[in-house]
């Protein structure tokens, strides 16, 4: 049906099951679509020439406003918790205090750092962050057909939104929900906004509330994107949902979790560090 679901990079648990979800997509027509997408190792590559891509926390951990010391402390605190986040032997509920652990310690040692909000344009384009591949047609198509886009991410809103707005890919269908920094008068990071997001409370359900997603309600069939399990729930709560095609992208220790990720994604992109198949679905859907 689509030719990019027989490349190498793709692994799917019921094949004919996702053509049944594609072609219901499909009959219900561009206006019932929405896509809720993670941000960091989905829509952001995990590795270009061998080399580890930053997350958007990674973006400002290795930038020139963190002092070397605080970068060592960071440092520590990922090779401690990144191990945890991907491990397939323990359950989400033994990774959770854990993950709200990393995340709390970390964004209290970037506090402490005084950044200035002014300088993390500069830090975003000193940086190795780099979007997948077919980025523009995947931005630029669902723009075309006002197709809105969730993005929906534990990592830090004010840099993976420099990020999207420095590629040319900030169209006004994008909204995008993250921990965003609180700034004081002089515009030095004083706290972190409103409550943490982490890798285990993304939820589209609890935002709906807050009555951002009018425009969203009548949308019932989601194109869901993630690198996590934890990505998952992003979708929960939409409003009286038709069709979900889930779309992972397994990137770090295939072996162990590749039965997990089929279980629980629908495609399972294993290494690709493109956005080939997703575009070529949202071409086909639309
Ligand atoms: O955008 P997304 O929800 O994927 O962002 C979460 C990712 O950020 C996690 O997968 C985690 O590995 C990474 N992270 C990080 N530094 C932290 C906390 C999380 O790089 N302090
Ligand atoms: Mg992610």
């Amino acid at each position: 049906m689509i030719p990019e679901l027989s490349s190498p990079s793709v692994c799917m648990r019921d094949p004919q099951r996702v053509e049944e979800i594609i072609k219901a997509m499909q009959k219900a027509g561009t206006s019932k679509i929405q896509v809720i997408s993670d941000f960091d190792m989905t829509l952001t590559r995990f590795a270009y020439n061998g080399k580890r891509c930053p997350t958007s926390h990674n973006i400002l951990d290795n930038s020139k406003l963190i002092s070397e010391e605080c970068k060592a402390q960071l440092k520590d605190l990922r090779n401690t918790y990144y191990p945890i986040e991907i491990d397939s032997k323990r359950t989400a509920e033994e990774k959770l205090p854990l993950m709200v652990e990393w995340w709390t310690k970390a964004h209290t040692l970037l506090v402490q750092q005084r950044i200035r909000k002014d300088l993390l344009q500069d830090v975003v384009k000193e940086s190795d962050a780099m979007l997948r591949e077919g980025y523009q047609l995947f931005f630029g198509h669902l723009q075309e057909h006002s197709i809105p886009l969730l993005i929906f991410s534990a990592g830090l809103g004010d840099v993976l939104e420099e990020v999207i707005r420095q590629a040319g890919v900030f169209h006004p269908n994008v909204k995008v929900f993250s921990n965003y920094m609180d700034f004081d008068e002089t515009g030095v990071l004083k706290a972190f906004k409103e409550e943490l997001i982490h890798i285990y409370n993304k939820r589209e359900g609890a935002l709906l509330n807050t009555g951002h997603f009018q425009e969203l309600k009548s949308r019932h069939n989601i194109l869901l994107v993630g690198d996590s399990l934890g990505d998952l729930t992003m979708a929960d709560g939409v409003h009286s949902m038709e069709n979900i095609l889930k779309i992972g992208f397994l990137n770090d220790k295939v072996e162990e979790r590749k039965t997990s990720y089929l279980n629980a994604y629908d495609i399972v992109l294993v290494k690709d560090e493109t956005m080939e198949v997703p575009n070529a679905l949202l071409l086909h859907l639309t």
